[in-house]
């Protein structure tokens, strides 16, 4: 493949080459969530994200095996409840249906969002056996060690031995001492910044499987540690995941590969950003929040209306994944824009008609070297915005071939066919973009901006008259179907409430 994608690797914090390690395959794990509360936004980004660059690199010709788990036990909360057991609790629900609830939720909203289905989708309570073969394999290397029926993987001994603790998240073992949250079993274990790969369930704990320590559940980060290599093998090509899970959870997956079978997991580290809403971090407790049902419905104080997913996802991608993404209802009014622009573009490219005489100026290379360069803003570490400003400008020449105002016959009939399979493919595949034609409201929305043309066009012939009662009355019985008309000095505008 005559590409050179670079991809910024998290654990030499370098832009690297991408150099598969059994090229034409690939091979990608990323954490998926823990499904016990719906998804939230930040989530979706990740997902989002992860879903680009796997799209990327089946349009450059790999074959890519994406595997992304589903969490369904052992990821604990802060006071050592685990989150699948907490939902039941509170749900009355049993620990299954819980994980289906929010599993089919999950995928529910991935849809919305256009992402392609994972290869593989390991679930951890699918998983107990290989995980607990793994445990054992820990102890016998050296690095486990068994306390109580539960064990805990020597942190310590580990990063005495092997200079790679801490090199992902860039903390040292002295100072991981004293940041440990684990405060349960502080006094089984060694070291503060031992942490455990098998815990013995307390006799309320209803999620638990024999283990030759105790009746038990497994370790979050030693789920991923062993769906990760069971799918993909001891070395793979890259692990992903939100910036939040660098530490402890990817720190300690590479400890737990390395007390396993002495390698690194993954050759590439990649991590996304975060999301924020209005400037500020998202958070429940601070009300600062906004859910993907929000979001689409606009029943949020946040935003002045509904924004569909494939909209969401256009402003996502508008935002480079190693940048922090910040939501307010401008910029998502913005994407809106730019999406149905680019959208708009495409329907004239398809339409267009080359007559076959040639009057080549340059713009013949600069169509050429626009695509080039979309191709060498993805390469240069995924990068969206870039890439989707290079489509902006496409759009413009697109535009200006439709109006004459550039001659369609400088460029040449093939650069115009390549033209055409470029922009659909590069929308639609890579960017994962598609036709919104279903609005909010559950109609065509093509044919909706073209009757909302008619209606504020004709309203602006009253308004011109002066008949401002019948101007009111359009602008009434159309708030009556939940279609806004605000008028300013440029005109008016019009949006769907939902
Ligand atoms: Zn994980």
């Amino acid at each position: 493949m005559e590409h050179q994608l670079y991809i910024h690797n998290s654990l030499t914090r370098k832009k690297e080459l991408f150099q598969p390690i059994n090229p034409p395959f690939v091979g990608i794990y990323v954490c998926g969530p823990t499904v016990y509360s719906d998804v939230h936004l930040g989530n979706c980004r990740t997902m989002i994200s992860f879903d680009v660059m796997y799209r990327y690199l089946l349009f450059l010709g790999y074959k890519v095996r994406y595997v992304r788990n589903i969490t369904d036990v052992g990821h604990l909360l802060d006071d050592g409840e685990d989150r699948i057991l907490k939902a039941t609790r509170l749900e009355q629900l049993e620990p299954m249906e819980v994980v289906q609830k929010y599993t089919n939720g999950f995928h529910n909203i991935m849809r919305e969002f256009n992402t392609l289905p994972p290869s593989i989708e390991p679930r951890a309570t699918q998983h107990i056996l290989e995980q607990i073969e793994m445990v054992e394999t820990i102890i016998k290397n050296g690095y486990g060690y068994e306390v109580n029926g539960s064990v805990y993987f020597d942190t310590v001994k580990f990063a005495n031995e092997k200079n790679v603790y801490g090199q992902l998240s860039g903390r040292v073992i002295e100072k991981l001492h004293t940041e440990t949250r684990d405060l349960k079993n502080q006094s089984e274990k060694k070291h503060p910044s031992d942490f455990a790969i098998w815990m013995k369930a307390s006799p309320e704990h209803i999620m638990r499987w024999k283990s030759p320590w105790s009746e038990g559940f497994p370790g979050w980060h030693l789920e991923c540690s062993v769906m990760s290599t069971k799918y993909l093998g001891t070395h793979f090509d890259i692990h992903g995941g939100g910036t939040d899970l660098k530490f402890p959870h990817h720190e300690n997956e590479i400890a737990q590969n390395y007390g396993a079978c002495n390698c690194a997991p993954s050759r590439y580290w990649i991590h996304t950003n975060m999301l924020e809403l209005e400037g500020k971090k998202m958070s429940k407790s601070d009300g600062n929040t906004i859910s993907p049902a929000e979001l689409f419905s606009g029943n949020s104080p946040f935003i002045n209306k509904g924004f569909s997913p494939i909209v969401v996802r256009f402003f996502m991608l508008q935002t480079h994944y190693r940048s922090t993404n910040d939501i307010s209802n401008d910029a998502l009014l913005a994407a809106e824009k730019g999406y149905r622009r680019l959208m708009e573009a495409n329907r004239v490219l398809q339409h267009l008609s080359h007559d076959g005489t040639l009057a080549i100026t340059d713009e013949e290379e600069q169509v050429k070297r626009l695509m080039d360069h979309v191709l060498e803003d993805m390469n240069d570490d995924f990068n969206t915005p870039k890439a989707i400003s290079r489509l902006f400008v496409l759009s413009n020449k697109i535009n200006s071939f439709q109006s004459g105002q550039i001659a369609l016959n400088s460029i040449a009939p093939e650069t115009l066919e390549t033209l055409k399979k470029f922009f659909h493919s590069f929308i639609f595949d890579v960017l994962g973009l598609k036709e919104d034609t279903v609005g909010p409201t559950g109609t065509d929305t093509k044919v909706l901006d073209g009757l909302m043309e008619l209606v504020l066009g004709m309203r602006q012939k009253v308004r011109t008259d002066k008949d401002w009662a019948t101007s009111d009355k359009i602008r009434d019985s159309l708030a009556a179907l939940n279609i806004v008309v605000k008028d300013d000095k440029e005109g008016s505008t019009w949006s769907v409430k939902n």
